[in-house]
Protein backbone atom coordinates (compact mmCIF):
# COMPACT_ATOMS: atom_id res chain seq x y z
CA UNK A 1 0.00 0.00 0.00
CA UNK A 2 1.35 3.19 -1.19
CA UNK A 3 0.44 6.68 0.93
CA UNK A 4 1.31 9.58 -0.13
CA UNK A 5 1.94 12.73 2.27
CA UNK A 6 1.67 16.31 1.69
CA UNK A 7 4.22 18.62 3.34
CA UNK A 8 4.17 22.89 2.89
CA UNK A 9 7.22 24.89 3.34
CA UNK A 10 6.17 27.16 5.73
CA UNK A 11 7.94 30.28 8.42
CA UNK A 12 9.31 28.67 11.10
CA UNK A 13 6.72 28.24 13.97
CA UNK A 14 9.26 30.05 16.39
CA UNK A 15 9.26 32.94 14.19
CA UNK A 16 7.61 36.49 14.72
CA UNK A 17 6.80 37.77 11.21
CA UNK A 18 6.13 41.53 10.07
CA UNK A 19 4.03 42.97 7.39
CA UNK A 20 5.54 44.20 4.52
CA UNK A 21 5.38 48.14 4.26
CA UNK A 22 2.42 48.03 1.53
CA UNK A 23 0.32 45.41 3.49
CA UNK A 24 0.67 43.05 0.29
CA UNK A 25 1.56 40.10 2.52
CA UNK A 26 3.60 38.76 5.35
CA UNK A 27 7.26 40.01 4.83
CA UNK A 28 9.02 36.50 5.05
CA UNK A 29 12.44 37.58 3.47
CA UNK A 30 15.14 36.15 4.98
CA UNK A 31 13.30 34.29 7.52
CA UNK A 32 13.69 31.05 8.46
CA UNK A 33 11.24 27.96 7.04
CA UNK A 34 10.73 24.66 8.25
CA UNK A 35 8.15 22.07 7.41
CA UNK A 36 4.79 22.73 8.47
CA UNK A 37 4.17 21.09 12.15
CA UNK A 38 1.12 19.33 11.35
CA UNK A 39 3.03 17.50 7.87
CA UNK A 40 5.65 16.79 10.26
CA UNK A 41 3.30 14.64 11.93
CA UNK A 42 1.22 13.36 9.15
CA UNK A 43 4.77 11.85 7.30
CA UNK A 44 5.45 10.10 10.89
CA UNK A 45 1.95 8.63 11.13
CA UNK A 46 2.69 7.45 7.56
CA UNK A 47 6.61 5.80 7.86
CA UNK A 48 4.80 4.28 11.34
CA UNK A 49 2.31 2.66 9.18
CA UNK A 50 5.06 1.49 7.18
CA UNK A 51 7.04 0.32 9.82
CA UNK A 52 4.26 -1.51 11.20
CA UNK A 53 4.10 -3.40 7.87
CA UNK A 54 0.62 -1.71 6.38
CA UNK A 55 2.02 0.39 4.05
CA UNK A 56 4.81 0.17 1.27
CA UNK A 57 6.07 3.06 0.26
CA UNK A 58 5.57 6.60 1.69
CA UNK A 59 5.35 9.20 -0.65
CA UNK A 60 6.03 12.95 0.54
CA UNK A 61 4.82 15.96 -1.71
CA UNK A 62 5.86 19.63 -1.64
CA UNK A 63 4.26 22.40 -4.12
CA UNK A 64 5.95 25.76 -4.07
CA UNK A 65 9.12 27.18 -4.74
CA UNK A 66 12.21 24.97 -5.40
CA UNK A 67 13.65 25.55 -1.79
CA UNK A 68 10.56 23.10 -0.77
CA UNK A 69 13.33 20.74 -1.15
CA UNK A 70 14.38 20.97 1.78
CA UNK A 71 11.14 20.19 3.13
CA UNK A 72 10.76 17.52 0.94
CA UNK A 73 14.25 16.16 2.39
CA UNK A 74 13.17 16.62 6.25
CA UNK A 75 10.20 14.28 5.29
CA UNK A 76 12.57 11.46 4.05
CA UNK A 77 14.90 11.69 7.10
CA UNK A 78 11.73 10.72 8.80
CA UNK A 79 11.20 7.97 6.76
CA UNK A 80 9.54 8.75 3.74
CA UNK A 81 10.91 6.99 0.50
CA UNK A 82 10.73 9.05 -2.04
CA UNK A 83 9.50 12.82 -2.80
CA UNK A 84 8.06 14.89 -5.28
CA UNK A 85 8.63 18.60 -6.16
CA UNK A 86 5.41 20.01 -7.63
CA UNK A 87 7.94 23.50 -8.50
CA UNK A 88 5.61 26.82 -8.65
CA UNK A 89 6.50 30.00 -8.34
CA UNK A 90 3.06 30.98 -8.01
CA UNK A 91 1.42 32.05 -4.85
CA UNK A 92 -0.34 28.33 -4.54
CA UNK A 93 -3.86 28.67 -2.75
CA UNK A 94 -5.85 25.15 -0.85
CA UNK A 95 -7.67 24.93 -4.71
CA UNK A 96 -4.60 25.00 -6.43
CA UNK A 97 -2.67 22.59 -4.12
CA UNK A 98 -5.60 20.51 -4.06
CA UNK A 99 -6.04 20.07 -7.90
CA UNK A 100 -2.13 18.98 -7.57
CA UNK A 101 -2.81 16.77 -5.08
CA UNK A 102 -5.32 15.27 -6.98
CA UNK A 103 -3.31 15.15 -10.27
CA UNK A 104 -0.75 12.78 -8.44
CA UNK A 105 -3.30 11.08 -6.91
CA UNK A 106 -4.56 9.91 -10.20
CA UNK A 107 -0.88 9.35 -11.46
CA UNK A 108 0.74 7.73 -7.70
CA UNK A 109 -3.22 6.05 -6.95
CA UNK A 110 -1.72 5.65 -3.33
CA UNK A 111 -4.38 3.77 -1.08
CA UNK A 112 -4.22 6.88 2.06
CA UNK A 113 -3.36 10.11 1.61
CA UNK A 114 -2.45 11.93 4.67
CA UNK A 115 -2.24 16.02 4.93
CA UNK A 116 -1.82 18.07 8.06
CA UNK A 117 -4.90 19.74 9.50
CA UNK A 118 -3.91 23.11 8.83
CA UNK A 119 -0.96 24.76 7.52
CA UNK A 120 0.51 27.78 9.94
CA UNK A 121 1.09 30.25 7.57
CA UNK A 122 -2.24 30.68 5.88
CA UNK A 123 -4.53 28.34 8.33
CA UNK A 124 -6.63 27.71 5.57
CA UNK A 125 -7.82 24.04 6.53
CA UNK A 126 -9.45 23.59 3.17
CA UNK A 127 -7.12 21.46 1.24
CA UNK A 128 -8.21 18.23 2.56
CA UNK A 129 -11.47 18.86 2.48
CA UNK A 130 -11.06 20.06 -1.03
CA UNK A 131 -8.51 17.55 -2.41
CA UNK A 132 -11.31 14.94 -0.57
CA UNK A 133 -13.87 16.38 -2.94
CA UNK A 134 -11.98 16.76 -6.16
CA UNK A 135 -11.37 12.96 -5.91
CA UNK A 136 -13.77 11.95 -4.82
CA UNK A 137 -12.55 9.86 -1.68
CA UNK A 138 -13.80 9.53 1.63
CA UNK A 139 -12.02 11.58 4.20
CA UNK A 140 -11.30 12.00 7.83
CA UNK A 141 -10.35 15.32 9.46
CA UNK A 142 -8.30 16.26 12.46
CA UNK A 143 -7.10 12.92 13.11
CA UNK A 144 -6.00 11.72 16.60
CA UNK A 145 -5.56 7.85 15.91
CA UNK A 146 -5.03 5.89 12.62
CA UNK A 147 -5.46 1.98 12.42
CA UNK A 148 -5.48 0.29 8.85
CA UNK A 149 -6.81 -2.95 8.70
CA UNK A 150 -9.15 -4.91 6.02
CA UNK A 151 -9.05 -2.04 3.26
CA UNK A 152 -10.10 -0.03 5.53
CA UNK A 153 -9.23 2.63 8.12
CA UNK A 154 -10.31 3.40 11.33
CA UNK A 155 -9.59 7.15 12.14
CA UNK A 156 -10.51 8.87 15.76
CA UNK A 157 -10.79 12.32 15.34
CA UNK A 158 -10.96 15.29 17.26
CA UNK A 159 -14.44 16.78 18.79
CA UNK A 160 -16.21 19.18 20.81
CA UNK A 161 -16.00 17.14 24.06
CA UNK A 162 -14.28 13.73 23.11
CA UNK A 163 -13.41 12.42 19.91
CA UNK A 164 -15.38 10.31 17.10
CA UNK A 165 -14.00 7.08 15.25
CA UNK A 166 -14.83 6.59 11.73
CA UNK A 167 -14.37 3.51 9.54
CA UNK A 168 -13.58 5.01 5.86
CA UNK A 169 -12.91 2.35 2.64
CA UNK A 170 -9.48 2.95 1.45
CA UNK A 171 -8.58 4.92 -0.80
CA UNK A 172 -9.15 7.42 1.49
CA UNK A 173 -7.83 11.51 2.79
CA UNK A 174 -7.03 12.13 6.13
CA UNK A 175 -6.00 15.17 7.99
CA UNK A 176 -3.62 15.09 11.21
CA UNK A 177 -3.87 16.84 14.01
CA UNK A 178 -1.67 17.88 16.87
CA UNK A 179 -2.71 14.39 19.57
CA UNK A 180 -1.82 11.78 16.42
CA UNK A 181 1.96 11.48 17.34
CA UNK A 182 5.31 12.85 18.73
CA UNK A 183 7.20 13.01 15.06
CA UNK A 184 10.62 11.58 16.04
CA UNK A 185 13.72 13.15 16.05
CA UNK A 186 15.27 13.69 12.88
CA UNK A 187 19.04 12.17 13.46
CA UNK A 188 22.04 12.65 11.70
CA UNK A 189 22.46 9.82 9.87
CA UNK A 190 19.40 9.76 8.78
CA UNK A 191 19.74 13.65 7.00
CA UNK A 192 22.70 12.02 5.31
CA UNK A 193 20.65 9.17 4.11
CA UNK A 194 17.90 11.30 3.04
CA UNK A 195 20.04 13.10 0.65
CA UNK A 196 20.38 9.74 -1.71
CA UNK A 197 16.66 9.28 -1.95
CA UNK A 198 15.02 10.10 -5.04
CA UNK A 199 13.63 13.45 -5.27
CA UNK A 200 11.60 14.03 -8.97
CA UNK A 201 10.63 17.85 -9.86
CA UNK A 202 7.70 18.48 -12.24
CA UNK A 203 5.91 21.23 -13.28
CA UNK A 204 1.78 22.09 -12.62
CA UNK A 205 1.44 22.67 -16.50
CA UNK A 206 2.98 19.05 -16.58
CA UNK A 207 0.06 17.66 -14.75
CA UNK A 208 -2.29 19.98 -16.68
CA UNK A 209 -3.61 22.23 -13.53
CA UNK A 210 -3.70 26.17 -13.75
CA UNK A 211 -2.44 27.37 -10.57
CA UNK A 212 -3.72 30.72 -11.01
CA UNK A 213 -5.17 32.29 -7.48
CA UNK A 214 -8.44 32.84 -7.54
CA UNK A 215 -8.50 34.95 -4.19
CA UNK A 216 -7.04 38.46 -4.02
CA UNK A 217 -5.88 39.49 -0.84
CA UNK A 218 -6.94 42.98 -0.32
CA UNK A 219 -5.00 44.05 2.86
CA UNK A 220 -2.40 42.20 5.36
CA UNK A 221 -2.13 44.33 8.93
CA UNK A 222 -0.67 43.44 12.16
CA UNK A 223 -2.43 42.41 15.05
CA UNK A 224 -3.18 45.51 17.28
CA UNK A 225 -0.29 46.15 20.13
CA UNK A 226 -0.98 45.05 23.57
CA UNK A 227 -0.84 47.37 26.23
CA UNK A 228 2.46 47.06 27.91
CA UNK A 229 2.16 44.82 31.57
CA UNK A 230 2.79 46.74 34.83
CA UNK A 231 4.15 45.30 38.50
CA UNK A 232 1.80 45.95 41.24
CA UNK A 233 3.34 46.65 45.03
CA UNK A 234 0.90 43.90 46.28
CA UNK A 235 -1.68 41.60 46.63
CA UNK A 236 -3.95 44.26 47.77
CA UNK A 237 -3.22 46.38 44.81
CA UNK A 238 -4.12 43.18 42.63
CA UNK A 239 -7.36 42.81 44.05
CA UNK A 240 -8.36 47.03 43.67
CA UNK A 241 -7.16 46.52 39.92
CA UNK A 242 -9.21 43.28 39.63
CA UNK A 243 -12.18 44.86 41.28
CA UNK A 244 -11.81 48.19 39.18
CA UNK A 245 -10.26 47.30 35.69
CA UNK A 246 -10.69 43.79 34.81
CA UNK A 247 -12.81 43.13 32.19
CA UNK A 248 -14.70 40.02 31.18
CA UNK A 249 -13.56 39.74 27.06
P1 LIG B 1 -4.25 24.52 4.36
O1 LIG B 1 -5.54 24.07 3.74
O2 LIG B 1 -3.52 25.56 3.55
O3 LIG B 1 -4.42 24.94 5.81
O4 LIG B 1 -3.26 23.24 4.36
C1 LIG B 1 -3.67 21.99 4.88
C2 LIG B 1 -2.64 20.94 4.52
O5 LIG B 1 -2.57 20.81 3.10
C3 LIG B 1 -1.22 21.23 4.96
O6 LIG B 1 -1.00 20.85 6.31
C4 LIG B 1 -0.42 20.36 3.97
O7 LIG B 1 -0.45 19.00 4.37
C5 LIG B 1 -1.25 20.50 2.69
N1 LIG B 1 -0.72 21.60 1.87
C6 LIG B 1 -1.15 22.87 1.78
N2 LIG B 1 -0.39 23.59 0.93
C7 LIG B 1 0.57 22.76 0.47
C8 LIG B 1 1.66 22.88 -0.44
N3 LIG B 1 1.94 24.04 -1.05
N4 LIG B 1 2.41 21.78 -0.68
C9 LIG B 1 2.14 20.59 -0.09
N5 LIG B 1 1.14 20.42 0.78
C10 LIG B 1 0.35 21.48 1.07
Amino acid sequence: MKILVAVKRVVDANVKVGVKSDQSDVDIANVKMSINPFDEIAVEAAVRLKEAGVATEVIAVSCGVAQSQDTLRTALAIGADRAILVESNARLQPLAVAKLLKALVDREAPQLVILGKQAIDDDSNQTGQMLAALADLPQATFASDIAVDNGRAVVAREVDGGAETLSLKLPAVITADLRLNEPRYVTLPNIMKAKKKPLDTIRPEELGVDVTPRLHTLKVSEPPKRAPGVTLPGVQALIEKLKTEAKVL
